[in-house]
């Protein structure tokens, strides 16, 4: 019985570890990687790589002279009572010559039977394995326990682009030719349609944005789609929900049955899993954490805080897609005019580290309507939009999901923040800033980078009562005081619905 799985990394911990593997000496060496794994149902489990113990050569790691490698047993057991503490799988790692295809050898194999039962028994119902490199390939032996082995689906490595490695060119996906994409896969070639077809790719938050990505999304042929929105629609929302037409303001459909009904209307193959619901509360934040990609174009702080969880959290890429029209409150002129693409990768700097979670916004976001008009907040007005603005960040961000994602031979630059300013005619480009000491996305003992399930999202829960409510703001609060910043502009450039 065998069941396969898929490796995950991010840009950090896929650079030390294949920088230690193939230095330019054509030798090899070896290394411990402790992951989080992941498993749901009729999903395929993922392993995602939290730390890298790299076995210095000569000191931990020693090669015979039959050529054999070998850890030290004060490496090995270090690694393995770390990974039976935090709950993650010990995979032991080193590399071969090869290329485009890699397989352990006899000898690999035979030392697996030797050492894995008793590894299995120390790691305490946690898997164990171990990982072989090629230069352009990977595989795996994990022992899910003494009788049950699985193997590597695939290995995916977060970084600016989201690149696949396999153990060889045949165990990539084919797409079936299909004339409706036929212009599509002259460029982007079969492999890449394959992989668009396989993907799963989220869309929190189906307005004018929203929608507009669903729209390319639906039509470059994702093969599903997990549409999230609690809103109905309304007359207001004509002019930029694209998923829309004229008759549905009879009926004030949900927005996400819009988005399905579109999906489906342009790709009978489509799989779209609706829910009509908040993505802050913990059951809908959890439908996220298999998909391949997030779109996250609705602008609420609370979103803002648990997409940017699960990113960090299970290495998922994802963009921040959102407009903004801003009018002087005395005359009713016009300050600012901008669209937004901020592209979130796990472990290289993430929206709390960049001053855009505001606490300030967050906290007014918990109150209930009768606490907001009881502090004189006043009504919420709605705020202006146009789909032209909206079309502008949501071509870019959904183009860019195809550059990075499909792994096409374009040179990509590292992930950044876009803001398209229309007085100036240009797109401003932010690079990340990351705190060493971040909460979501640093390397700190304490943070939630690639914890998978080992921690809970920062969402709301359905029964919460309101007392509860104050009582988590102002651990929210505390939690996040040191890096926020006061309410700005800047900050709260989003998606009007
Ligand atoms: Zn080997
Ligand atoms: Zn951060």
């Amino acid at each position: 019985m065998s069941r396969d799985v898929e490796l995950r990394f991010a840009q950090s911990q896929w650079d030390q570890l294949y920088n230690h593997l193939y230095p330019g000496d054509e030798r090899e060496h070896a290394a411990v990687v402790l992951a989080a794994l992941v498993q749901r149902p009729s999903q395929t489990p993922r392993l995602l790589v939290r730390e890298v113990l790299l076995a210095q050569d000569g000191v931990d790691y020693g090669v015979s002279p039959q050529g054999h490698g070998r850890l030290s047993a004060t490496f090995i057991n270090r690694a393995i009572v770390r990974a039976r503490n935090e709950k993650l799988v010990y995979l032991h790692v080193h590399n071969h010559g090869s290329d485009r295809s890699v397989e352990f050898s006899d000898v690999d194999y035979a030392s697996h039977e030797r050492g894995y039962p008793a590894l299995l028994d120390i790691a305490k119902g946690m898997p164990v394995g171990a990982l072989v490199f090629g230069l352009r390939s990977l595989q795996i032996d994990l022992w899910w326990s003494k009788t049950e082995r699985g193997r590597l689906k695939y290995c995916t490595v977060v970084s600016s682009r989201i690149q696949r490695l396999y153990s060889s060119p045949s165990r990539a996906p084919k797409a079936a030719y299909r004339p409706s994409v036929d212009r599509q896969v002259r460029f982007l070639g079969e492999a890449g349609q394959a992989h668009l077809a396989g993907a799963r790719v989220a869309v929190v938050g189906l307005g004018g944005v929203g929608s507009m990505a669903v729209q390319d999304l639906a039509r470059m042929g994702v093969g599903d789609l997990v549409l999230i929105d609690s809103d109905k629609f309304e007359e207001t929302n004509l002019s930029r929900v694209v998923t829309a037409i004229f008759r549905d303001i009879a009926h004030k459909p949900p927005k996400t049955e819009l988005a399905a009904r579109y999906a489906r209307l342009v790709n009978p193959n489509v799989r779209c899993e609706v829910i009509e619901d908040d993505v802050t509360y913990e059951d809908v934040a959890d439908k996220l954490v298999d998909c391949d990609f997030i779109f996250l174009c609705a602008d609420t702080m609370r979103a803002r805080l648990v997409v940017n969880a699960i990113v960090n959290q299970h290495l998922i890429p994802a963009v921040q897609v959102g407009s903004k029209i801003l009018l002087s409150k005395e005359g009713g002129n016009l300050e600012q005019l901008y669209s937004v693409v901020r592209h979130m990768r796990p472990g290289c700097g993430c929206l709390l580290c960049n001053g855009l979670i505001s606490g300030y916004r967050l906290a007014i976001e918990e109150k209930s309507e009768a606490d907001w008009r009881a502090q004189n907040y006043g009504a919420e007005t709605p705020n202006p939009s146009v789909i032209t603005l909206n079309g502008i960040g949501a071509s870019r961000a959904t183009n860019d999901f195809l550059m990075d994602f499909v792994g096409t031979d374009v040179n990509r630059p590292a992930a950044a923040y876009y803001r398209y300013d229309v007085f100036k005619g240009t797109w401003l480009k932010t690079n990340l800033r990351h705190d060493k000491d971040c909460s979501e996305c640093s390397g700190d003992t304490e943070s939630r980078f690639a914890r998978g399930s080992g921690v809970r999202l920062p969402c709301r829960q359905r029964a919460e009562k309101a007392s509860n409510t104050l009582s988590r703001i102002a651990s929210v609060m505390r939690d996040l005081w040191s890096a926020w910043m006061q309410p700005s502009a800047s900050t709260q450039a989003g998606t009007t619905k």
